[in-house]
């Protein structure tokens, strides 16, 4: 059952197509990946989905219900069902409050539990995400950037929402202690078998914790796959020169491995290229990916699905790495 249905999502900002036509799914207890660089409209995706921001056009399903274009009033009761993770746990916790208020907050502006089953709630959340009760009275700034993490974590998920937006949840903090909060967010998916939506730009993490995986390029979605079939058979040249760009752990492997060094920057969203978006730096690219938008269609003997001109329908394509 898809907990999450995006159809034909788009966001403009004036002049800029951050978000172009966008359509995936996450089912019920399923981490989808959401890879790209920086610029690619992952980020505006997610505060697409939970709403944070107003949508241009397309559909929003969550649990089957249109939240696209619900006005607030009608959007505020559904809020429980999901809810977001962001970056820079400093900024987006309230400095004021102690942190079982922080934990405890969806809870009260939903009015779910007595006073005394929330302070248990928050107990409990503080022990699934590995802090020590004492927490519950602290502030935020006497935190560690980890630990904040982690209170970031306990509440988004306070409210048993049946998706959960991660966006770069571990990018902002230091190298020490973004695997452990990896390993959380792993562990309370794995026991509380929530969807996780799961936006970043690091291959590794994208490895250890989803089981699908969607590449985004300039505002479209442009090869999903399962994780071991992204990760071992690439087809999308955008995604093959990713994967080629990442490190990897062992040196003489990573020395060996052809790297696709990709021509320019990412061209901007506000005039995106004709035809396919990635023809401009793409090493494989022929007359007709400037001139026809390739549709992202099935292809190969899975569900995978790739938008590339090159791409045969058995799924055989142009092998760069
Ligand atoms: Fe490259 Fe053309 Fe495929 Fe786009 S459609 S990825 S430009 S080969």
């Amino acid at each position: 059952m898809n907990v999450l249905e995006v159809v034909n999502l788009v966001k403009h900002f004036g002049a800029v197509r951050a978000v172009d036509g966008v359509s995936l799914t996450v089912s019920a207890g399923e981490v989808l990946g959401l890879v790209g660089e920086s610029g690619s409209g992952k980020t505006t995706l997610g505060r697409c989905v939970t709403r944070l921001v107003p949508v241009t056009s397309g559909q929003i399903k969550m649990n089957s219900v249109d939240i696209a274009g619900l006005s607030r009033r009608r959007l505020r009761p559904l809020r429980r069902h999901f809810n977001i993770v962001f970056q820079d746990p400093s900024s987006s916790l309230n400095p004021r409050m102690p942190v079982a208020d922080i934990i405890a907050e969806p809870l009260r502006l939903h009015r779910i539990g007595t006073t005394a089953e929330r302070r248990e709630r928050v107990r409990s959340l503080l022990d699934q995400v590995g802090l020590q009760p004492e927490v519950a009275r602290r502030y935020p700034h006497e935190l560690s950037g980890g630990q904040r993490q982690r209170v970031s974590v306990a509440r988004a998920l306070s409210a048993s929402p049946s998706l959960l937006v991660a966006d770069e949840p571990t990018s902002a903090l230091d190298v020490s202690v973004q695997a452990s909060v990896l390993n959380l967010i792993g562990r309370l998916q794995a026991d509380l078998r929530f969807a996780c939506l799961f936006i970043t730009h690091d291959l590794a993490a994208v490895e250890f914790l989803a089981q699908r995986v969607a590449v985004m390029y300039l505002g479209v979605i442009v090869e999903t796959a399962s994780r071991e079939e992204l990760f071992t058979t690439p087809r999308h040249p955008y995604t093959q020169a990713l994967l080629s760009a990442a490190p990897i752990p062992d040196p003489p492997a990573q020395r060996a491995r052809s790297r696709i060094v990709l021509a320019g920057e990412v061209p901007s969203p506000v005039n995106p290229p004709s035809g396919c978006r990635f023809h401009t730096r793409c090493p494989v690219a022929i007359p007709l990916c400037s001139k026809e938008v390739p549709r992202l269609r099935m292809v190969g003997p899975s569900l995978a699905t790739v938008a590339c001109h090159l791409v045969a329908e058995d799924g055989t394509g142009p092998r760069l790495i």
